[in-house]
């Protein structure tokens, strides 16, 4: 465990994190993270699957998000990755927090951040932690019901209440409207007025349209839904000013982002014309999704019943147990390249004793070794804090890279730092994929075996 201490600047706590001889590592403007993983399996015998965490992608999302969304200020979901220097440096970028519970608010409050920072955006929370938030002085809070109203209002009784209604995207990977928000048409009404009667100070509305959601109409109509309840509350006498419009932002896809925030920007000219209303975001996976890359090695095969079968040395338990929950679609292809490669029919199970703990099959590859390396892109977001250690195995090494740009930003030139230039010696390039060559994409099979036969 770190010890953290409030006035750690980014180098510090990296400083802390690694032992003297690790780095971060910097790489030419234009090294791609493919080639970073090569100069890894190349230069020297890994065998246990790697995270590469690019700290550059993280930097690019922040600015994407401030360039495209200009009046929405970020609050970064912890819970999708609670990587303490990734929360530093998003701190650093000047982006603010929702937190879900004591230990999110805590990890936060430990790296500097001021409790005005955050919104503890979780609609149903313990008297203990409402209680622990109250002492810290972290006011923003999200509700959907009577008795967590009465709740935070007791405990708590300056709190600045978030109504959270529901506005959920059929269309979106993970909904939410089974178990939060409060109905925009049949509950709204009563909640806003209960806040009144027990005048409780109520700053605003918040949802949450569902992880995942590339729907247009769905961003836009939940900003119009939020618009009523704003309506509702003027007649309760109240004049919120604070818009939260939640996450649900794609990770891995740009262009769709940028579709969603003319749509989103479209809809808060229309229905929140007033720029004296503050709006904000909890966005998660678009802000660190795409910079965690993931590399697993084959361990082990068999040919069976005219199908290779591998296994690797992570899984359903590890890194890519959100797969289990959600219909999530992992992106893998092998790193190295198989020109005219045969494909054949394969299967990929994960590394526990688990029978169940198997990736995906029917998928045709090129015949893979042992020690092969398979990459997944886009593991940054739920990937380790849904992480178990099943049979052992822990969460893989992360190794932290950066461009030359980057380094000139955020202190990070005072890290422990070590160039590290790709030489064409070191990679022959010929053999490594760096194109992607036989990428697929899979959801885990999540009948975990119930209708197989055997
Ligand atoms: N805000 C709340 C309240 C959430 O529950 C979540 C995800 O569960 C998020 C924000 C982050 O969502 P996303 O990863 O889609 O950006």
């Amino acid at each position: 465990m770190i010890k953290i201490d409030k006035t750690d600047s980014v180098h510090n706590l990296f400083n802390k994190m690694s032992s003297e001889s690790e780095y971060i590592e910097v790489y030419e403007n234009n090294t791609t993270v493919d080639r970073i993983i090569v100069e890894k399996v190349t230069r020297s015998v890994h065998t246990d699957p790697f995270f590469i965490c690019n700290i550059s992608e993280i930097f690019r999302k922040g600015s994407m998000w401030g360039n495209l969304l200009p009046r929405i200020k970020p609050f970064y979901a912890v819970k999708a990755n609670s990587n303490v220097l990734v929360v530093k440096i998003l701190a650093d970028l000047g982006v603010n927090f929702d937190c879900a519970s004591k230990y999110e608010i805590d990890l936060v409050l430990s790296l500097g951040v001021q409790p005005s920072r955050i919104i503890y955006a979780h609609s149903i929370k313990s008297p203990g932690y409402i209680q622990h938030a109250a002492e810290l002085g972290i006011k923003l809070m999200t509700f959907d019901n009577e008795e967590e109203l009465r709740k935070m209002k007791k405990i708590y009784p300056d709190v600045h209440a978030v109504i959270r209604i529901r506005c959920n995207s059929k269309n979106a990977v993970v909904k939410f409207g089974s178990k939060f928000g409060c109905d925009v048409e049949n509950e709204a009404d009563d909640l806003v007025k209960l806040a009144r009667d027990l005048h409780v100070n109520l700053v605003g509305v918040s949802f949450h349209i569902g992880i995942g959601c590339k729907d247009l109409p769905s961003y836009y109509n939940a900003i119009k839904s939020a618009r009523l309840v704003f309506n509702i509350a003027k007649r309760y006498g109240y004049n919120l000013h604070m818009l939260d419009i939640g996450g649900g932002f794609p990770g891995a896809d740009d262009s769709i982002f940028k579709e969603i925030t003319m749509t989103v920007n479209n809809a808060l000219d229309t229905y929140f014309s007033d720029h004296s209303i503050q709006i904000i975001g909890e966005p998660g996976t678009f802000l660190v999704d795409s910079a965690f890359t993931l590399a697993c090695s084959v361990t082990s095969r068999k040919f069976r019943s005219d199908q290779w079968i591998y296994y690797i040395n992570d899984g359903i338990y590890g890194s890519f147990n959100k797969g289990t929950s959600f219909e999530h679609q992992f992106t893998m292809y092998p790193l190295k390249m198989y020109s005219n490669a045969e494909l054949h029919n394969s299967t990929v199970f994960g590394v526990t004793c688990s029978s169940i703990d198997k990736l995906i099959d029917g998928i045709k590859l090129p015949v893979l070794d042992i020690d092969d390396w398979l990459i997944f892109k886009n593991m940054g977001a739920y990937c380790l804090s849904f992480r178990t250690s099943m049979n052992g195995f822990f969460t893989p090494y992360t190794f932290y890279v950066i461009n030359e740009n980057g380094l000139t930003h955020h202190g990070f030139s005072e890290c422990n730092h070590r160039f590290s230039k790709i030489s064409l010696e070191q990679i022959e390039d010929g053999i490594y994929n760096f194109y992607e060559q036989f990428g697929v994409t899979f959801c885990v099979d999540r009948s975990f075996g119930l209708n197989s036969e055997e």
